[in-house]
């Protein structure tokens, strides 16, 4: 006969199943408690019933898990009973239990846990004498049937509106005796809650709150394992990408009190510090309480050290003498305990090699660990952390590179919220992270008026129901941005986080109304003026001025960076448009420009006047006419980004986007712009309406321009070239490369290409000087990919648009695909936003085609991405993976990718 399978797993001082390396089948908290155990720590006694149980439970249902695991549990019943010296369901002296849940990856909060089980209304009377303490029995007695009531027995709120009903109860008897806190609350109120809350179960649910032990163990561990699927462990499953074939394991264990008087406590602790990463042990704990009394925060909680307890006097502005006497540190009240709990925390850090995050219970006088894990930290403490933690000794440099989150660098990168602030602050909206940051500033719906408002040394937030490039003035000087319309992709996004300004996009609550001057959600109206905040990192929109501090990059920052360049493969460039972005990137470690969008150039005031000028010319005479008004202003600007990137490549795309995004479309700018050019408004008016279409996207735009209107091209070949030769005469170490953009066959290529290289070959000869660059096409168009060889034969580089791919591979358009994504994401249809991360299984296997036929026809092309994508993690890996030369994103992701590269890289050597 086979060995039955083993479902349960013993921890304690005796004998110790599992470890860390099983986290898997005992989940993290189940897999570190043996841990724990196997390091000599005092634990309390217990075991895990594995994730393996629970998907018994979710393919046979219930009864099928009870037989399986029936004669384990009791076995581990029995062991926990030897461990601790009592016996579960003795009525004199009784084994109470925690059940927990815990799994693979750390869900905090989400699924469900009994204390105190095992009470009964005999077991309360033998724990009252056993514990000389009435009160203390009665209160445990209370917090198990109203948590056993609503966990495993369903006693919840009837409609979201309704109140929780033990909470109606204690509220009801705390008003009858005239008490405010529960704490208030004697032994005797406290029976008189245990009989009504008995009394409301069988009323409601017509049946008794069991007191046998043993059904309510049975009870609790079907409860628990339930609990993995209930409506807010699905969702924070889906947000984080846990698959729900993990399943949770449940952690059966001795119950230890910290609320027996004054030599017991609770705490939780951090072996360094979680907000600024420093090496210092801290933590906090309260004298004669349970653990969730530490969070609720009706008692000041005191410091475990000595050195945080003088550190939180000063800044609560409490005087020594007041800090010893009413908030000692545990260092000072209880020392041999804190030198045992300093011997646990040196232990777990060293072992774990990461900071822990602690929770432990003394019970008159014995110190208990309860939980140990990899605490969460802010991005600042996860880079000081991983490089203290190298330079200790304690990490290798690989695995120091792969502690820190690339994405959390963002909190190093752009000003941020100040903690407490952002605590008070009121929420009035939600869209989308679209560009990280804090902002605060007043209410501005026109980008004139913006640059008007800080011009007078306002500070302002442009809000608009979506934006246009003309908007980009508007943008460049306001705090930040918020949109009613628009995904992660559009342009003021786009825009947004080249210049590392904060913007919230898409947030569909806000209703603008530019007439009225004001901004709508729900029932508040926000007037021009008012002051907002917008946190781009979390798409949160507040109401009211948030206080900001700067970022700061510290040495470690640095240190990271220098090793994320010892490991990466992949280079990281930058989409640059101005010098002054240029410099930025530079300073964050980009190593060329791979991408500049030549008409965000064309949106300043003299500018604009000469492309508009251009759109309205009836012949090609006129249009060059125009045109030869731009080309000076273009010249200056690409010889800004060569003098700032000399000895780096620069990468220069020719006007891409449709014309009719330089022309007013309201009435009021159209008129201006009459009044500007000399000429009839109903001129303007048929020009506007002569350029319009229905998808603009995937209209007149791109390549056709330069087909259509080849002066164009010429204009920008010769300013780029000119540029170039007038930087190498100062010395400059001019690297340019020119790309077309959105190609889908070789003759479009050909035809751009043949204007560009006849524009050169005049150019030199009247020079009589050369300047070498690059010819090269983006990769943006599904066909581009298929036909890449060919496209290859001819372009000396790629790089791949996987903006545009990605809407014309998935078939959506990047302006209006927010009406129904995030729906789609909800749905699980797909699983992230396409155009943040790349769809690798699909779009990827274009990129992957047109690398291998590009590679094919020559050789040495050069390859990279300048899509958004070239700035998300997971796509950067990707890139790596896929063999790709360099990643091209806005500077202020510059850092991030250079850290994802190297993370894919040593993932790589890994394998
Ligand atoms: C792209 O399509 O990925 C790209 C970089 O070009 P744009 O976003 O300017 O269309
Ligand atoms: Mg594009």
């Amino acid at each position: 006969m086979s060995t039955p399978p083993q479902y349960v797993y013993l921890f304690g001082q005796e004998r110790t199943d599992g470890g860390t390396a099983m986290k898997n089948l005992l989940g993290g908290k189940g897999a570190n408690l043996a841990e724990m155990c196997r390091l000599g720590i005092t634990v309390p006694s217990g075991f895990t019933i594995s994730t393996e149980a629970c998907a018994v439970f979710t393919q046979h249902g219930k009864n099928h898990l009870l037989e399986s695991i029936d004669a384990e549990v009791r076995e581990g019943v029995a062991f926990i009973e030897r461990e601790m010296g009592k016996t579960f369901g003795n009525p004199d002296d009784p084994l109470l239990l925690s059940v927990r849940s815990g799994a693979r990856a750390s869900m905090p909060g989400m699924m469900d846990t009994i204390l105190n089980l095992g009470l009964n209304d005999q077991a309360v009377i033998g724990l009252a004498r056993k514990a000389g303490d009435e009160r203390f029995a009665w209160d445990s007695y209370r917090r198990f049937v109203q948590m056993y009531g609503d966990v495993v027995m369903g006693l919840k709120p009837v409609s979201k509106e309704d109140h929780d009903p033990f909470e109606v109860i204690i509220d009801a008897v705390k008003r009858e005796k005239g008490v405010q806190l529960d704490t208030e609350l004697d032994a005797n109120n406290l029976k008189e809650l245990v009989a009504r809350f008995k009394a409301l179960i069988r009323a409601r649910l017509g049946r008794d709150f069991p007191t046998d032990p043993w059904q309510q163990l049975w009870g609790s561990v079907v409860a628990v394992f339930e609990s993995w699927n209930n409506e807010r462990a699905q969702v924070y499953r889906e947000l984080n990408d846990i698959p729900q074939a993990w399943g949770t394991a449940v952690n059966v264990q001795a119950m230890v009190f910290g609320n027996l008087g004054n030599h017991s406590a609770t705490g939780v602790a951090f072996t360094r510090d979680a907000g600024t990463g420093e090496d210092l042990f801290n933590g906090e704990f309260l004298v004669n309480a349970q653990g969730e009394d530490v969070v609720a925060g009706i008692r000041t909680p005191q410091q475990v050290s000595l050195v945080g307890s003088r550190r939180w006097a000063e800044l609560a502005q409490v005087g020594e003498e007041e800090r010893r006497a009413s908030y000692a540190s545990l260092e000072e009240l209880m020392p041999p305990i804190y030198a045992e709990l300093l011997h646990a925390e040196t232990l777990l850090e060293n072992h774990f090699k990461d900071m822990q995050d602690l929770e432990f219970t003394i019970q008159e006088g014995r110190l208990w660990m309860l939980q140990t894990r990899n605490g969460k930290r802010t991005g600042a403490a996860m880079v000081r952390i991983a490089m203290e933690m190298l330079g200790q000794g304690m990490l290798d440099e690989q695995t120091a590179l792969q502690r820190v989150s690339p994405e959390r660098l963002n909190e190093l990168l752009h000003p941020v919220f100040d903690p407490q602030a952002l605590k008070d602050g009121k929420l009035i909206a939600r869209g989308l992270p679209a560009s990280p940051g804090a902002a605060s500033g007043q209410i501005v719906f026109f980008a004139d008026e913006a640059e008007e408002w800080v011009k007078r040394g306002k500070a302002v937030i442009l809000v608009r129901q979506e934006t246009s490039p003309e908007d980009l003035r508007g943008i460049s000087v306001a705090q930040g941005i918020l949109t009613a319309r628009g995904g992660t992709t559009s342009h003021a996004a786009v825009v947004a986080r080249g210049m590392g300004k904060c913007c919230v996009s898409g947030a569909g609550a806000v209703h603008v109304d530019t007439k009225a001057r004001t901004m709508t959600v729900g029932e508040e109206v926000h007037a021009e003026g008012d002051w907002i905040s917008l946190n781009g990192s979390t798409g949160e929109v507040f109401a009211d001025k948030i206080a900001t501090k700067e970022a700061e990059l510290s040495g470690d920052f640095g240190k990271l960076m220098s090793l994320a360049d010892k490991y990466k493969r992949l280079e990281v460039r930058a989409n640059a448009d101005t010098p002054d972005e240029a410099r930025v990137a530079r300073n964050f470690g980009a190593t060329g420009i791979g991408l500049v969008r030549t008409e965000h150039m064309f949106f300043k005031r003299e500018r604009i006047s000469a492309i508009r000028e251009m759109i309205l010319a009836d012949d090609e005479a006129g249009r060059r006419k125009a045109l030869a008004r731009l080309l000076p202003i273009q010249r200056a600007d690409f010889e800004g980004l060569f003098r700032e990137m000399s000895g780096l490549p620069v990468t220069i795309r020719l006007l891409d986007p449709p014309l009719h995004e330089f022309v007013p479309h309201d009435e009021a700018g159209q008129q201006a712009m009459a009044l500007q050019m000399g000429v009839s408004l109903a001129k303007i008016r048929m020009r506007v309406d002569d350029l319009a279409e229905f998808n603009p996207m995937l209209g007149h735009r791109g390549c056709r321009l330069g087909i259509t209107y080849p002066e164009i091209t010429e204009m920008q070949a010769r300013a780029i070239l000119e540029a170039g030769l007038n930087m190498k005469a100062k010395g400059i170490d001019v690297k340019c490369e020119i790309m077309v953009s959105l190609v889908g066959t070789v003759r479009e290529f050909n035809a751009q290409a043949e204007v560009i290289r006849a524009v050169a070959a005049r150019l030199f000869a009247e020079r009589g000087e050369t300047l070498p660059y690059l010819l090269g096409t983006m990769i943006e168009t599904p066909r581009a990919a298929l036909v890449a060889d060919s496209i290859g034969a001819q372009a000396e580089f790629f790089s791949f648009g996987t903006n545009d791919l990605t809407q014309m591979a998935m078939g959506f358009s990047r302006d209006d695909a927010a009406t129904f994504l995030p729906e789609y994401l909800k749905k699980g249809i797909y699983t992230h936003d396409p155009f943040r991360s790349i769809d690798q299984k699909g779009v990827g296997q274009l990129i992957e085609m047109a690398i291998r036929k590009g590679r094919e026809a020559r050789p040495d092309i050069e390859l990279g991405v300048c899509g958004e994508h070239g700035g998300d993690p997971e796509s950067v890996a990707y890139f790596h993976r896929a063999g790709l030369d360099y990643v091209s994103c806005s500077p202020f992701r510059v850092p991030i990718a250079r850290l994802a590269a190297a993370q894919a890289a040593v993932e790589d050597r890994a394998i």
